[in-house]
């Protein structure tokens, strides 16, 4: 299966491709603001990790897009480590797991517009989300209401599988595609995307 292909040189078309709105949101972020905060760096890395991102790829990747704002000395010095730790190199060497969508949701919301974590369904206003499925081009007009009906009505899961369907015409049909998860994890949602295509 695809799994374990996620590298550096193809995030960025996997991104558009394959990922769910959170973490599109965070790769968007990364590639503007050539850095993330904190929080940013562990909901994404987690799910970069979990989605088969080697712990070189990772740093390969992130070295990329810090070092336009920054020298590489101060991108091993701040932030190598750190890397290292999502992959369980470092500390105590736990392995850490990728947060679902329920941690997600209720975690802390993004403060400012320098954050990028979070659920866009649970976190954006209704403006703002609207006019990200837009730009996104996510789905038609139909889509995107059903969209943001869920989102308004608080089922901010049943929103984003509503995505998923939208961009994954006839997934449901596909053999070896399986939804399991599609809107409870993210990692499940990059799964069924990278199965979709290679079905
Ligand atoms: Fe991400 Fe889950 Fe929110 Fe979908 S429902 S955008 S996968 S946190």
């Amino acid at each position: 299966d695809g799994e374990g292909t996620l590298t550096a040189a193809n995030v960025d078309d996997m991104a558009a491709r394959s990922m769910p709105l959170c973490m599109k949101q965070l790769h968007r972020g990364l590639q503007r603001d050539h850095k993330l905060k904190h929080q940013g760096r562990l909901q994404y890395g987690l799910f970069l990790k979990g989605a088969g991102m080697t712990l070189e790829e990772h740093t390969l990747y992130f070295q990329r897009e810090f070092t336009r704002i920054m020298t590489g000395e101060q991108f091993n010095k701040q932030y190598a480590y750190s890397i290292r730790h999502t992959h369980g190199k470092e500390g105590k060497r736990a392995s850490y797991t990728p947060y679902n969508c329920t941690r997600i949701i209720l975690g802390n919301p993004p403060q400012s517009g320098a954050e990028h974590h979070g659920c866009p369904f649970r976190h954006y206003d209704d403006a703002s989300l609207s006019a990200l499925l837009g730009q996104l081009k996510i789905g038609n007009t139909v889509d995107r209401d059903a969209i943001m009906a869920h989102k308004r009505d608080g089922n901010f899961q049943l929103a984003c599988s509503r995505h998923f369907e939208a961009v994954h015409p006839g997934a449901i049909a596909l053999e070896g595609v399986s939804l399991d998860g599609v809107g409870n994890h993210p990692n499940a949602w990059f799964s069924a995307s990278v199965s979709y295509y290679n079905a």
